[in-house]
Protein backbone atom coordinates (compact mmCIF):
# COMPACT_ATOMS: atom_id res chain seq x y z
CA UNK A 1 0.00 0.00 0.00
CA UNK A 2 1.47 3.38 -1.31
CA UNK A 3 2.05 5.54 2.03
CA UNK A 4 0.81 9.07 0.33
CA UNK A 5 -2.11 8.70 -2.03
CA UNK A 6 -2.48 10.58 -4.93
CA UNK A 7 -5.38 12.51 -6.70
CA UNK A 8 -7.42 11.15 -9.47
CA UNK A 9 -5.35 12.26 -12.50
CA UNK A 10 -7.51 11.38 -15.55
CA UNK A 11 -10.52 10.30 -16.42
CA UNK A 12 -11.14 8.58 -19.65
CA UNK A 13 -14.38 7.05 -21.78
CA UNK A 14 -14.81 4.96 -24.40
CA UNK A 15 -17.50 2.81 -26.01
CA UNK A 16 -17.72 -0.19 -28.08
CA UNK A 17 -20.45 -1.73 -29.91
CA UNK A 18 -20.50 -5.66 -30.21
CA UNK A 19 -22.73 -7.42 -32.57
CA UNK A 20 -24.71 -9.85 -30.87
CA UNK A 21 -23.97 -13.80 -32.11
CA UNK A 22 -27.62 -14.19 -33.18
CA UNK A 23 -30.43 -11.27 -33.32
CA UNK A 24 -31.53 -10.77 -29.92
CA UNK A 25 -35.53 -10.00 -28.72
CA UNK A 26 -37.77 -10.23 -25.73
CA UNK A 27 -41.70 -8.94 -25.56
CA UNK A 28 -40.89 -5.60 -26.00
CA UNK A 29 -37.56 -4.95 -28.15
CA UNK A 30 -35.03 -6.42 -30.25
CA UNK A 31 -31.52 -5.71 -31.03
CA UNK A 32 -28.58 -6.99 -33.03
CA UNK A 33 -25.56 -4.98 -31.33
CA UNK A 34 -24.89 -3.83 -27.74
CA UNK A 35 -23.07 -0.67 -26.69
CA UNK A 36 -20.36 -0.96 -23.60
CA UNK A 37 -19.49 2.59 -22.47
CA UNK A 38 -16.02 2.04 -19.94
CA UNK A 39 -14.91 4.77 -18.04
CA UNK A 40 -11.19 4.81 -16.86
CA UNK A 41 -9.85 6.38 -13.86
CA UNK A 42 -6.32 7.25 -12.92
CA UNK A 43 -4.04 7.86 -9.66
CA UNK A 44 -0.82 7.06 -9.14
CA UNK A 45 -0.02 4.14 -10.99
CA UNK A 46 -3.55 2.08 -10.91
CA UNK A 47 -6.32 2.25 -12.95
CA UNK A 48 -10.38 1.61 -12.54
CA UNK A 49 -12.46 0.14 -14.43
CA UNK A 50 -16.40 0.66 -14.70
CA UNK A 51 -18.88 0.64 -17.18
CA UNK A 52 -22.55 0.58 -18.69
CA UNK A 53 -24.48 -0.75 -21.29
CA UNK A 54 -26.09 2.33 -22.81
CA UNK A 55 -25.62 4.67 -26.03
CA UNK A 56 -22.46 6.58 -26.32
CA UNK A 57 -24.02 9.61 -25.18
CA UNK A 58 -22.94 8.25 -21.98
CA UNK A 59 -19.27 8.73 -22.92
CA UNK A 60 -20.23 12.63 -23.73
CA UNK A 61 -21.76 12.88 -20.24
CA UNK A 62 -18.34 11.62 -18.86
CA UNK A 63 -15.66 13.76 -20.87
CA UNK A 64 -17.58 17.04 -20.49
CA UNK A 65 -18.99 16.70 -17.22
CA UNK A 66 -18.27 14.68 -14.62
CA UNK A 67 -14.57 13.52 -15.24
CA UNK A 68 -13.35 17.10 -15.09
CA UNK A 69 -15.26 16.98 -11.60
CA UNK A 70 -13.14 14.56 -10.36
CA UNK A 71 -9.35 15.09 -11.43
CA UNK A 72 -8.00 16.77 -8.45
CA UNK A 73 -9.95 14.49 -5.81
CA UNK A 74 -8.67 12.23 -2.95
CA UNK A 75 -9.54 8.74 -5.17
CA UNK A 76 -10.32 6.89 -1.40
CA UNK A 77 -13.48 9.68 -0.93
CA UNK A 78 -15.13 7.77 -3.31
CA UNK A 79 -18.65 9.03 -2.21
CA UNK A 80 -17.52 12.78 -1.78
CA UNK A 81 -17.01 12.11 -5.75
CA UNK A 82 -20.42 10.52 -6.04
CA UNK A 83 -22.52 13.22 -4.18
CA UNK A 84 -20.12 16.25 -6.54
CA UNK A 85 -21.64 14.18 -9.64
CA UNK A 86 -24.97 13.58 -8.21
CA UNK A 87 -25.29 17.27 -7.53
CA UNK A 88 -24.25 18.14 -11.73
CA UNK A 89 -26.35 15.98 -12.94
CA UNK A 90 -29.07 18.10 -11.75
CA UNK A 91 -30.43 20.25 -14.39
CA UNK A 92 -28.67 16.93 -17.05
CA UNK A 93 -31.72 14.87 -15.92
CA UNK A 94 -30.12 11.65 -13.51
CA UNK A 95 -32.33 8.85 -14.69
CA UNK A 96 -31.25 7.52 -18.13
CA UNK A 97 -27.89 8.36 -20.09
CA UNK A 98 -26.53 10.78 -16.98
CA UNK A 99 -27.37 7.96 -14.41
CA UNK A 100 -25.72 5.08 -16.37
CA UNK A 101 -22.90 7.56 -16.60
CA UNK A 102 -22.59 8.18 -13.08
CA UNK A 103 -22.57 4.61 -12.78
CA UNK A 104 -20.07 3.39 -14.89
CA UNK A 105 -17.55 6.19 -12.97
CA UNK A 106 -18.81 5.35 -9.61
CA UNK A 107 -17.73 1.60 -10.50
CA UNK A 108 -14.40 2.48 -11.86
CA UNK A 109 -13.83 4.59 -8.44
CA UNK A 110 -14.39 1.72 -6.16
CA UNK A 111 -11.99 -0.64 -8.41
CA UNK A 112 -9.56 2.12 -8.55
CA UNK A 113 -10.32 2.36 -4.72
CA UNK A 114 -9.65 -1.31 -3.93
CA UNK A 115 -6.31 -1.25 -6.48
CA UNK A 116 -4.49 1.32 -4.51
CA UNK A 117 -5.27 -0.36 -1.51
CA UNK A 118 -4.24 -3.81 -3.23
CA UNK A 119 -7.36 -5.18 -2.02
CA UNK A 120 -9.97 -7.28 -3.76
CA UNK A 121 -13.26 -5.40 -4.22
CA UNK A 122 -15.48 -7.61 -1.97
CA UNK A 123 -12.87 -7.33 0.52
CA UNK A 124 -12.85 -3.46 0.30
CA UNK A 125 -16.70 -3.44 0.89
CA UNK A 126 -16.74 -6.74 3.56
CA UNK A 127 -18.06 -9.84 2.07
CA UNK A 128 -20.80 -11.55 3.87
CA UNK A 129 -20.77 -14.34 0.97
CA UNK A 130 -18.22 -16.55 -0.11
CA UNK A 131 -19.98 -16.69 -3.44
CA UNK A 132 -22.64 -15.34 -5.73
CA UNK A 133 -25.52 -17.72 -6.98
CA UNK A 134 -25.86 -16.80 -10.99
CA UNK A 135 -29.08 -18.03 -13.17
CA UNK A 136 -28.47 -18.39 -16.71
CA UNK A 137 -30.24 -15.68 -18.67
CA UNK A 138 -31.32 -15.50 -22.33
CA UNK A 139 -33.69 -17.60 -24.14
CA UNK A 140 -34.50 -14.74 -26.38
CA UNK A 141 -37.94 -15.15 -28.13
CA UNK A 142 -36.17 -14.31 -31.93
CA UNK A 143 -34.22 -17.64 -30.86
CA UNK A 144 -35.87 -21.03 -32.79
CA UNK A 145 -36.68 -24.21 -30.97
CA UNK A 146 -33.45 -25.13 -31.87
CA UNK A 147 -31.11 -22.62 -30.41
CA UNK A 148 -33.08 -22.28 -27.06
CA UNK A 149 -32.87 -25.76 -26.41
CA UNK A 150 -28.68 -25.55 -27.05
CA UNK A 151 -28.62 -22.43 -25.02
CA UNK A 152 -30.53 -24.22 -21.95
CA UNK A 153 -28.77 -27.22 -22.18
CA UNK A 154 -25.34 -25.40 -22.57
CA UNK A 155 -25.98 -23.34 -18.75
CA UNK A 156 -27.95 -26.66 -17.02
CA UNK A 157 -26.09 -29.71 -18.83
CA UNK A 158 -23.11 -28.02 -19.91
CA UNK A 159 -22.14 -25.57 -17.00
CA UNK A 160 -24.42 -27.16 -14.10
CA UNK A 161 -26.23 -23.90 -13.25
CA UNK A 162 -29.29 -24.15 -11.29
CA UNK A 163 -31.24 -21.68 -12.49
CA UNK A 164 -32.35 -20.47 -15.92
CA UNK A 165 -34.37 -17.83 -17.36
CA UNK A 166 -36.11 -16.94 -21.06
CA UNK A 167 -37.85 -14.21 -22.07
CA UNK A 168 -42.27 -14.43 -22.78
CA UNK A 169 -44.50 -11.49 -23.61
CA UNK A 170 -43.22 -11.92 -27.24
CA UNK A 171 -44.63 -8.66 -29.34
CA UNK A 172 -46.21 -7.19 -26.56
CA UNK A 173 -48.17 -10.24 -25.30
CA UNK A 174 -49.76 -10.87 -28.38
CA UNK A 175 -48.06 -14.52 -28.98
CA UNK A 176 -49.44 -15.73 -26.06
CA UNK A 177 -49.56 -19.48 -26.82
CA UNK A 178 -46.19 -19.12 -28.61
CA UNK A 179 -44.57 -18.07 -24.99
CA UNK A 180 -46.51 -21.06 -23.11
CA UNK A 181 -45.02 -23.72 -25.53
CA UNK A 182 -41.69 -21.99 -25.28
CA UNK A 183 -41.96 -22.51 -21.44
CA UNK A 184 -42.97 -26.06 -21.64
CA UNK A 185 -40.25 -27.13 -23.87
CA UNK A 186 -37.92 -25.16 -21.50
CA UNK A 187 -39.07 -27.66 -18.50
CA UNK A 188 -38.56 -30.36 -20.86
CA UNK A 189 -35.04 -29.51 -21.73
CA UNK A 190 -34.04 -28.45 -18.24
CA UNK A 191 -36.01 -31.69 -16.53
CA UNK A 192 -37.94 -31.02 -12.99
CA UNK A 193 -34.88 -30.09 -10.47
CA UNK A 194 -33.87 -26.74 -12.53
CA UNK A 195 -35.41 -23.58 -11.19
CA UNK A 196 -37.08 -21.58 -14.17
CA UNK A 197 -37.81 -18.02 -14.37
CA UNK A 198 -39.43 -15.94 -16.92
CA UNK A 199 -39.35 -12.30 -17.87
CA UNK A 200 -42.01 -10.69 -19.96
CA UNK A 201 -40.21 -6.92 -20.31
CA UNK A 202 -43.56 -5.43 -19.33
CA UNK A 203 -45.24 -7.32 -22.38
CA UNK A 204 -48.53 -7.87 -20.69
CA UNK A 205 -51.51 -6.19 -19.49
CA UNK A 206 -52.77 -6.95 -15.93
CA UNK A 207 -55.15 -9.63 -17.12
CA UNK A 208 -53.24 -11.35 -19.48
CA UNK A 209 -50.28 -11.37 -17.11
CA UNK A 210 -52.85 -13.29 -14.24
CA UNK A 211 -53.55 -15.63 -16.78
CA UNK A 212 -51.13 -17.03 -17.97
CA UNK A 213 -49.51 -16.68 -14.26
CA UNK A 214 -51.82 -19.26 -13.62
CA UNK A 215 -50.23 -21.44 -16.93
CA UNK A 216 -47.07 -21.09 -15.81
CA UNK A 217 -47.45 -22.77 -12.07
CA UNK A 218 -48.02 -26.02 -14.35
CA UNK A 219 -44.52 -25.73 -15.38
CA UNK A 220 -43.42 -24.40 -11.78
CA UNK A 221 -42.69 -21.20 -12.90
CA UNK A 222 -40.87 -19.65 -9.71
CA UNK A 223 -40.20 -15.98 -10.80
CA UNK A 224 -42.44 -14.05 -13.18
CA UNK A 225 -40.13 -10.67 -13.94
CA UNK A 226 -42.04 -7.30 -15.44
CA UNK A 227 -44.99 -9.10 -16.33
CA UNK A 228 -46.55 -5.92 -16.61
CA UNK A 229 -44.99 -2.59 -17.19
CA UNK A 230 -42.65 -2.08 -13.91
CA UNK A 231 -44.15 1.79 -14.53
CA UNK A 232 -47.39 1.06 -13.45
CA UNK A 233 -46.59 -0.18 -9.77
CA UNK A 234 -50.64 -0.35 -8.71
CA UNK A 235 -50.63 -2.70 -12.23
CA UNK A 236 -47.70 -4.79 -10.83
CA UNK A 237 -48.82 -5.23 -7.43
CA UNK A 238 -52.21 -6.80 -8.81
CA UNK A 239 -50.26 -9.07 -10.87
CA UNK A 240 -48.11 -10.10 -7.63
CA UNK A 241 -51.25 -10.62 -5.27
CA UNK A 242 -52.53 -13.17 -7.70
CA UNK A 243 -49.52 -15.07 -9.27
CA UNK A 244 -48.27 -17.90 -7.76
CA UNK A 245 -44.64 -17.05 -8.81
CA UNK A 246 -42.36 -14.15 -7.48
CA UNK A 247 -43.14 -11.25 -8.82
CA UNK A 248 -39.75 -8.85 -9.42
CA UNK A 249 -38.79 -5.99 -11.37
CA UNK A 250 -36.72 -2.54 -10.76
CA UNK A 251 -33.99 -3.15 -13.52
CA UNK A 252 -35.24 0.56 -14.72
CA UNK A 253 -34.30 2.06 -11.22
CA UNK A 254 -31.95 4.89 -11.54
CA UNK A 255 -32.32 6.19 -8.06
CA UNK A 256 -33.13 5.13 -4.45
CA UNK A 257 -36.24 6.94 -4.46
CA UNK A 258 -37.56 4.88 -7.36
CA UNK A 259 -36.54 1.60 -5.43
CA UNK A 260 -38.34 3.23 -2.04
CA UNK A 261 -41.45 3.90 -4.40
CA UNK A 262 -41.62 0.14 -5.83
CA UNK A 263 -41.09 -1.34 -2.15
CA UNK A 264 -43.64 0.54 -0.83
CA UNK A 265 -46.11 -0.50 -3.55
CA UNK A 266 -45.83 -3.96 -2.42
CA UNK A 267 -45.11 -4.48 -6.14
CA UNK A 268 -42.27 -6.84 -5.47
CA UNK A 269 -41.62 -10.17 -4.06
CA UNK A 270 -37.78 -9.42 -5.09
CA UNK A 271 -36.84 -6.26 -5.79
CA UNK A 272 -33.98 -6.50 -9.03
CA UNK A 273 -30.81 -3.52 -9.09
CA UNK A 274 -28.38 -2.94 -11.89
CA UNK A 275 -25.06 -1.21 -10.80
CA UNK A 276 -24.99 -0.09 -14.13
CA UNK A 277 -27.74 2.20 -13.81
CA UNK A 278 -28.81 2.70 -10.85
CA UNK A 279 -25.99 4.86 -9.25
CA UNK A 280 -22.98 2.50 -8.94
CA UNK A 281 -21.78 0.46 -6.22
CA UNK A 282 -22.69 3.58 -3.92
CA UNK A 283 -26.39 3.67 -4.94
CA UNK A 284 -26.51 0.21 -4.85
CA UNK A 285 -25.41 -0.68 -1.36
CA UNK A 286 -27.99 2.04 -0.07
CA UNK A 287 -31.04 0.31 -2.70
CA UNK A 288 -30.48 -3.25 -0.85
CA UNK A 289 -30.86 -1.37 2.58
CA UNK A 290 -34.01 -0.05 1.36
CA UNK A 291 -35.36 -3.51 -0.05
CA UNK A 292 -34.00 -5.10 3.37
CA UNK A 293 -35.77 -2.68 5.48
CA UNK A 294 -39.23 -3.99 3.46
CA UNK A 295 -37.98 -7.60 3.98
CA UNK A 296 -36.84 -7.95 0.40
CA UNK A 297 -34.05 -9.84 -1.56
CA UNK A 298 -32.10 -8.25 -3.96
CA UNK A 299 -31.05 -9.83 -7.50
CA UNK A 300 -28.63 -8.13 -9.85
CA UNK A 301 -29.37 -7.49 -13.25
CA UNK A 302 -27.23 -7.81 -15.87
CA UNK A 303 -23.46 -7.18 -16.01
CA UNK A 304 -22.44 -10.11 -14.42
CA UNK A 305 -18.68 -8.96 -13.52
CA UNK A 306 -19.90 -5.59 -12.55
CA UNK A 307 -21.72 -6.65 -9.85
CA UNK A 308 -19.98 -9.61 -7.98
CA UNK A 309 -17.31 -8.10 -5.68
CA UNK A 310 -20.26 -5.48 -4.40
CA UNK A 311 -22.96 -8.30 -3.78
CA UNK A 312 -20.39 -10.22 -2.09
CA UNK A 313 -21.08 -7.67 1.02
CA UNK A 314 -24.96 -7.62 1.01
CA UNK A 315 -26.92 -9.71 3.54
CA UNK A 316 -29.85 -9.71 1.44
CA UNK A 317 -29.06 -11.13 -1.58
CA UNK A 318 -30.90 -13.61 -3.97
CA UNK A 319 -28.71 -14.06 -6.97
CA UNK A 320 -26.96 -12.50 -9.83
CA UNK A 321 -27.95 -12.41 -13.87
CA UNK A 322 -25.77 -14.35 -15.97
CA UNK A 323 -26.87 -12.43 -19.10
CA UNK A 324 -25.88 -13.92 -21.78
CA UNK A 325 -25.48 -10.80 -23.96
CA UNK A 326 -23.41 -9.12 -21.33
CA UNK A 327 -21.19 -12.46 -20.31
CA UNK A 328 -20.03 -13.03 -23.68
CA UNK A 329 -19.38 -9.24 -24.24
CA UNK A 330 -17.42 -8.66 -21.04
CA UNK A 331 -15.67 -12.40 -21.59
CA UNK A 332 -14.82 -11.05 -25.31
CA UNK A 333 -13.76 -7.41 -23.74
CA UNK A 334 -11.68 -8.02 -20.73
CA UNK A 335 -9.30 -10.97 -18.70
CA UNK A 336 -9.69 -12.01 -15.83
CA UNK A 337 -13.35 -13.31 -16.09
CA UNK A 338 -15.02 -15.60 -13.84
CA UNK A 339 -16.68 -19.25 -15.04
CA UNK A 340 -20.15 -19.81 -13.89
CA UNK A 341 -19.68 -23.27 -13.60
CA UNK A 342 -21.91 -24.91 -10.73
CA UNK A 343 -23.63 -21.81 -10.68
CA UNK A 344 -21.82 -19.66 -8.87
CA UNK A 345 -19.45 -16.76 -9.10
CA UNK A 346 -16.02 -16.54 -7.23
CA UNK A 347 -14.14 -13.79 -7.29
CA UNK A 348 -10.07 -14.35 -7.41
CA UNK A 349 -8.23 -13.32 -3.88
CA UNK A 350 -4.99 -12.75 -5.93
CA UNK A 351 -6.75 -10.14 -8.25
CA UNK A 352 -7.10 -6.14 -6.78
CA UNK A 353 -9.93 -4.17 -7.55
CA UNK A 354 -12.92 -6.83 -9.32
CA UNK A 355 -9.97 -8.40 -11.39
CA UNK A 356 -11.05 -7.50 -15.37
CA UNK A 357 -8.55 -6.00 -16.99
CA UNK A 358 -9.62 -4.61 -20.60
CA UNK A 359 -8.11 -6.19 -23.64
CA UNK A 360 -7.36 -3.47 -26.04
CA UNK A 361 -6.08 -6.10 -28.61
CA UNK A 362 -9.71 -7.35 -29.08
CA UNK A 363 -11.42 -4.29 -27.79
CA UNK A 364 -10.26 -1.65 -30.69
CA UNK A 365 -11.53 -3.55 -33.27
CA UNK A 366 -15.38 -2.82 -31.54
CA UNK A 367 -14.50 1.06 -30.46
CA UNK A 368 -17.38 3.22 -31.99
CA UNK A 369 -15.71 6.72 -29.35
MG1 LIG B 1 -35.62 -8.07 -17.30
Amino acid sequence: MSQTMGVVERVEASAYTIPTDAPEGDGTITWESTTLVLVQVRSDDRVGYGWTYGSVACATVVDDLLGPLLVGRDPLDVTSAWEAMVRALRNVGRPGIGGMALSAVDCALWDLKARLLDLPLHKLLGAVHDEVLVYGSGGFTTYDDQQLTDQLNGWVHGHDIPRVKIKIGESWGTREQRDLRRVARARDVIGPDTELYVDANGGYSVGQAVRVASRLQDFDVRWFEEPVSSDDLPALARVRRQAGADVTAGEYGHDLAYFRRMCAAEAVDCLQVDVTRCGGITELLRVAAVAAAYGLDVSGHCAPHLHVGALMSVLNLRHLEWFHDHARIETILFDGTLDPTGGALQPAEDRAGHGLAPRPDRADGYRVA
